[in-house]
C-alpha cells in the first residue's frame, strides 16, 4: 500500500527568484487530519539541519513549526501573507486550499542574513539542483528565501527574521502561490514552478 506519492520537484524561492529543483516534494495523501506527518518533519530537518520542537498556530490557524517560540508579530506576519494570497486567489475564482489551517510553515535558522548587496535578507541554503553553474549557484547550493516542502499538507520553509517582518509576509505569499496554483490551476502551476528559466513572483496579480 503506497501511503504517499512523491513528485520529483522541489520549489525554491527567493524574493528575487524562485524555482523548481530536481529534488522531491512530498505528496502525502494519507495524512490523518490534524496530525503532523513525521516524514514531513524529517524532510524539513534533512534540508535545514534544524530541529523543530515548537509547534504552534498563527491567530488564524496556520500550523507553524519552529526552533524556538516565534514572536506574536512573526505569527501575524505569516497570517498577513496568507491573507493577501487568499484574496488574490479569490479574485481569480480559486476556491481550493484557501484556509489558513491548510498550511504548515517551518521557520528554520537563516544560513545568511545579508544578500550579496549587503541588504538584510535572511535566507536558507539549499542544493543548487538545476541552478548549478548558473548565476545563483554559490558552489553547489543556492540561497533561497523559502522553499515548498509538500503539497499535502501544503507546507513550506522560511527563515527566521529578527526584523523586516513584511518580508516574511512576502515569502509566505510567494511560496503559498505555488501551492494555491497546484490545487487550482495545474497548468499554470506547471508553467510557473521552475523559475530557473525565468519568471518570478508574484505570479498572480
Ligand atoms: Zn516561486
Amino acid at each position: 500500500m503506497i501511503a504517499h506519492r512523491v513528485i520529483r520537484f522541489l520549489i525554491i524561492t527567493t524574493t528575487l527568484f524562485c524555482g523548481a529543483l530536481s529534488s522531491q516534494i512530498f505528496h502525502a495523501s494519507a495524512i490523518a487530519q490534524g496530525s503532523i506527518d513525521r516524514r514531513l518533519i524529517a524532510r524539513a530537518r534533512q534540508i535545514t539541519g534544524d530541529d523543530f520542537p515548537v509547534f504552534t498556530r498563527t491567530p488564524r490557524g496556520a500550523l507553524v513549526l519552529a526552533r524556538t517560540t516565534p514572536r506574536a508579530e512573526v505569527l501575524r506576519a505569516v497570517d498577513d501573507g496568507l491573507t493577501e494570497l487568499f484574496g488574490v486567489a479569490r479574485r481569480h475564482g480559486f476556491r481550493a486550499r484557501l484556509d489558513y489551517s491548510n498550511y504548515t510553515i517551518f521557520i528554520a535558522r537563516a544560513d545568511r542574513v545579508k544578500d550579496s548587496q549587503g541588504n538584510y535578507s535572511p535566507d536558507i541554503a539549499v542544493p543548487a539542483g538545476q541552478y548549478a553553474g548558473g548565476y545563483y549557484d554559490q558552489g553547489g547550493y543556492i540561497y533561497a528565501a523559502g522553499m515548498v516542502l509538500a503539497f499535502n499538507p501544503s507546507a513550506f520553509i522560511i527563515a527566521e527574521h529578527e526584523r523586516d517582518l513584511g518580508r516574511i509576509s512576502n515569502v509566505v505569499r510567494y511560496e503559498g502561490e505555488h501551492l494555491v496554483l497546484y490545487y487550482n490551476d495545474r497548468a499554470l502551476y506547471q508553467k510557473t514552478a521552475d523559475h530557473s528559466r525565468g519568471g518570478g513572483h508574484p505570479i498572480l496579480q
